[in-house]
């Protein structure tokens, strides 16, 4: 009795190693992401103090630097924005 397993001949010794085993090479650890910035945005007019008037318009790292509000009344606020490179 021939022992055939509904294989044909030949068509075997392929694919023995397929493209399974990828090297780890270009495996992105963490996204890159772009610094978050804030800009000191004092509102301007006739009572702005100079301390926020010298404030305003500056560009802090998110986590760094003065921190609204800095007297009594202060007004600002740090806007955040992102840096696109
Ligand atoms: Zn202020």
């Amino acid at each position: 009795m021939p022992r055939t397993h509904g294989v044909p001949r030949g068509h075997k010794k392929r694919a023995e190693r397929g493209p399974a085993g990828r090297p780890p090479s270009q495996r992105p650890t963490k996204t890159p992401r772009p610094p978050q910035l804030e800009r000191w945005q004092a509102i301007i007019d006739g009572k702005t103090c100079p301390i926020c008037l010298d404030l305003h318009g500056r560009i802090y790292p998110k986590h760094e630097g003065p921190r609204p509000p800095i007297h009594f009344f202060c007004r600002c606020q740090r806007v955040s924005f992102a840096v696109i490179q």
